[in-house]
């Protein structure tokens, strides 16, 4: 537990770092409450989602004023389309992602889901709608069952054990000492990255978002487990709007649309075929990583994509 005595600027660090990793949002905003900065509008409506579609218009913002992070990013999601997101470590993508969660307000221009602008909507509407599953699925020192059945408040367990299938990580529960009712997390039996991810995507199904944001949500794991558990994303995908934050450009190949970022400004966009036509910055990043894919096998997976 947290020490009272432990100094506020450090707890603000700790805080920080949280919001910064984009850990599932629906922890953090059960654990802390919300981030000050951001609060309702009187009068705000719940978010009415009708097909999912995502609009960034003109976005511009900065964590500090002084230093520019995006600095007019326009991208579309269209509604059950899948979107990823590339380029070098820094360019502002996980940005992206928190801004659309609205962790933070745009600086400039709009976000949109179906029509209406983040700002104007009631903020546990928006967080119902978005589902996150970042790098590092961050489980609660409790058991398996509660860590998937947090996903959706009075989920049944039938529910809870349909979301694990789905996840293909029921059975693997059944094999633990006390199946669901084995306790998990830092005090717990440690879960491997793969079955953490696939905690995380069971507790993602069950919260069942329209509104998804993969934030490179496979770059910790090794090549084979990433295959597997990429296949469970591309499920999880079906009917619903993806954001993909993408690590090795093999996983968003098939992607609806790529989109390079550079600085926080899009520098390129379009399919793959179109972008490896276009032989820019993606058709160099796709070569480089081909031409490392060939040795695969005996290395953790680089980070092109940062
Ligand atoms: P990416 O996900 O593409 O690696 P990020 O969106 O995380 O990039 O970061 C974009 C830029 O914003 C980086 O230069 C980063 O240092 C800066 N940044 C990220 N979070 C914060 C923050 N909380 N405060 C100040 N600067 C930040
Ligand atoms: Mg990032």
């Amino acid at each position: 537990m947290i020490q009272i005595t432990m100094p506020l600027n450090f707890l603000g660090t700790v805080y920080r770092e949280i919001r910064q990793a984009l850990v599932d949002m629906g922890q953090m905003f059960g654990l802390l409450g919300q981030p000050a900065e951001v609060v309702d509008r009187p009068g705000a409506k719940p978010l009415a989602v009708k097909g999912g579609e995502i609009v960034f218009d003109d976005v511009r913002f900065a964590y500090d004023a002084a230093r520019p992070i995006l600095k007019g990013i326009s991208l579309r999601v269209g509604p059950g389309q899948k979107v990823a997101l590339v380029g070098p470590s820094g360019s502002g993508k996980s940005t992206i992602g928190r801004l659309l969660f609205r962790f933070y307000d745009v600086t400039g221009g709009a976000v949109r889901i179906d029509g209406q602008d983040l700002r104007e909507v009631q903020q546990t509407s928006l967080h119902a709608a978005i589902g996150v599953v970042p790098q590092d699925t961050v489980l609660f020192n409790d058991t398996v069952y509660y860590n998937i059945a947090y996903g959706r408040d009075g989920a049944t367990e039938a529910e809870v054990q349909a979301a694990a299938r789905a996840a293909r990580i029921h059975d693997f529960i059944l094999s633990l000492p006390e199946g669901y009712q084995t306790t998990v997390g830092e005090r717990g039996l440690k879960l491997s990255g793969g079955e953490k991810q696939r905690v995380g995507i069971a507790r993602t199904l069950l919260k069942n978002p329209p509104i998804l944001i993969l934030d490179e949500a496979t770059s910790a794991l090794d090549t084979q487990t990433e295959r597997s558990i990429q296949e469970s994303l591309a499920e999880m995908g079906q009917g619903r709007s993806v954001i993909t934050i993408a690590h090795r450009l093999s996983t968003i190949a098939d992607a609806d649309c790529i989109v390079v970022l550079e600085e926080g400004r899009v520098t390129e966009q379009g399919t793959h075929d179109e972008l490896l036509a276009l032989d820019g910055k993606y058709a160099a990043m796709w070569a480089r990583q081909s031409a490392d894919e060939e040795d695969i096998s005996a290395s953790p997976p680089p980070a092109f994509a940062g």
